[in-house]
């Protein structure tokens, strides 16, 4: 596998084509930004963590039968996956409240969401994400409606299979964000299952072992995620 150019570097990750056109590498580095690209700041080891936590994830996923990009972990910050075709859409499951639902609708953070609450955003840095529905979808072109349908089911899925791995850890899985793409056709889970870009509260006491740490200045931002990772048995 021949690494080639940059096609484009985001916030936190740097993909790099291959001699396989089918095939990308994602780069994880330690850039770690949040407010949309407005607070960023280098954590050290965080692309290493990421990148091993979300390479241990996209397998257990695969395993209980979700079809993912995941190829191949090639180093400690670097990951072979399918080159998707990404739809600019983030889709957000809710398990408890907290972060922008709070913010919307004086929620109380920590209530419990039953049946839990599915969101989308549009992925718009300029326009700071904001929250879009399925007809904004369609109308728009940003995915079809049947690629909608294909979203929701897999996000709902992964929410099962992931809040049990967490449960069972001792943690609880708040909310969490997922990016899909097209390949050949198919809808993929693509980018990254992360402390990042979920929320992961310690059951027994509450503490915030992911990003928040970093959005809040709590500190400790990639202790607490090498925690969680300890805990569901990632190899680092
Ligand atoms: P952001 O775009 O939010 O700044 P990142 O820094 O994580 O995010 O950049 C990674 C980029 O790679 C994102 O734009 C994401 O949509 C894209 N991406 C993730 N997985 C794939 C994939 N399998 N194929 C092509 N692009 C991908
Ligand atoms: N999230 C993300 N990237 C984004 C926006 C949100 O990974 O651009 C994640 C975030 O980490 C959280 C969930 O999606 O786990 C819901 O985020 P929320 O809407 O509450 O926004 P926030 O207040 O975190 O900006």
């Amino acid at each position: 596998m021949e690494k080639r150019q940059e096609l484009f570097a985001g916030k936190a990750k740097s993909v790099y084509a291959t001699d396989n056109p089918e095939l990308v590498i994602l780069s994880f580095r330690d850039d770690t930004s949040a407010f949309d690209g407005e607070k960023i700041e280098q954590l050290q080891r965080k692309g290493e963590v990421n990148n091993k936590f979300n390479a241990f994830i996209m397998r257990y996923l695969e395993a209980a039968g979700i079809q993912t990009h995941f190829e191949d972990l090639l180093s400690h910050n670097e990951v072979l996956v399918k080159k998707l075709e990404m739809m600019p859409v983030e889709c957000v499951v809710r398990n408890r409240a907290a972060g922008s639902l709070c913010r919307r609708l004086g929620v109380e953070e920590g209530m419990a969401l039953d049946p839990p609450v599915f969101e989308f955003f549009l992925k718009n840095d300029p326009l700071h994400d904001p929250m879009i529905n399925e007809y904004h979808i369609e109308t728009f072109g940003w995915a079809t409606a049947e690629a909608v349908a294909a979203m929701k089911v897999q996000t709902f899925k992964i929410n099962q299979i992931l809040s049990k791995l967490f449960f069972d850890a001792g943690m609880v899985l708040v909310d969490y964000k997922l990016e899909f793409g097209l390949f050949k056709g198919e809808v993929i889970l693509g980018d990254e299952f992360s402390p990042d870009g979920c929320r992961l509260w310690d059951a027994a006491s509450g503490k915030k072992l992911d990003k928040d740490r970093f959005r809040q200045g709590l500190g400790g931002v990639i202790e607490a995620y090498e925690e969680v990772a300890m805990r569901i048995g990632v190899p680092l």
